[in-house]
């Protein structure tokens, strides 16, 4: 069992800074098991009954939100001048959650968020092949032409070197003067979504991530929203 010194257990549930963590342990407020203890390095683990005030802090290394991302938000941790993903998960009790992968600030749709770093590693290693859907509307027609071109890896890179993606499935909803298709791929390259059309002639005017692996976006979340994994979700993404 992990033991960890009592302040920091307490700070790491969100009970104010690590300071504020010895305030409160020695003004006696703090129990573990029962018993008031006063030393904030008194080790306790993740079984242990911590109590604040009375109320009981269960300990939790972990956590994971899933959240719909609006627009006009970046996916960093801190920013000096802009909203970030982090800053919208209001019950956080974790200081160290980040944005599992990024989304660009005029994206929105699924974001994964938790301090949970071997589960990030797997969901964005390319090696794992997690796919990612996306939700685009495009300007122009869409045609079977561009369906064929990214089922074979298309060019992304610039006039000074070639990018090639690996296959991806484009899917045909609506096609016209405006177009509506759904994209999975399983990389994870810069603006690779909005690239890949823009190597066909197309400019994006929506993107929405649906889908990452065996994780769904909740359709009940509103832009901005967000809840916890449920259990069911952690099991299918572990
Ligand atoms: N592809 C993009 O171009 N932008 C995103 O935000 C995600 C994928």
């Amino acid at each position: 069992v992990l033991m960890i010194r009592l302040d920091k257990y307490l700070a790491d549930m969100g009970i104010g800074t690590r300071q504020e963590a010895k305030k409160h342990i020695r003004k006696g407020k703090v129990t573990v098991d029962g018993a008031v203890v006063r030393s904030p390095e008194y080790k306790v683990d993740e079984d242990s009954a911590v109590c604040c005030d009375g109320s009981r802090i269960r300990y939790e290394a972990f956590e994971y939100y899933m959240l719909n991302k609006p627009a006009g938000v970046v996916s960093a941790t801190e920013d000096q001048s802009e909203k970030t993903v982090i800053d919208l998960i209001k019950g956080k009790r974790r200081k160290d959650l980040f944005p599992v992968g990024r989304l660009d600030k005029d994206t929105e749709g699924l974001l994964l968020i938790t301090n949970d770093g071997a589960l990030a590693h797997r969901l964005l290693s390319p090696k794992k092949h997690v796919d990612k859907v996306y939700y685009v509307r495009v300007k122009g027609e869409v045609t079977e032409e561009d369906v064929r071109a990214m089922a074979e890896g298309i060019d992304i890179g610039n006039s000074a070197s070639e990018e090639w993606t690996k296959p991806a499935v484009l899917d045909i909803i609506s096609s016209g003067r405006k177009s509506a298709v759904r994209l999975t791929i399983q990389e994870g390259k810069y603006h690779q979504v909005k690239r890949m059309f823009l190597a066909r002639g197309k400019e994006v005017t929506y993107l929405k991530r649906e889908r990452m692996g065996a994780l769904v976006l909740d359709e009940s979340l509103q832009p901005g929203e967000y809840r916890r994994l449920t259990e069911e979700e952690l099991r299918d993404i572990h």
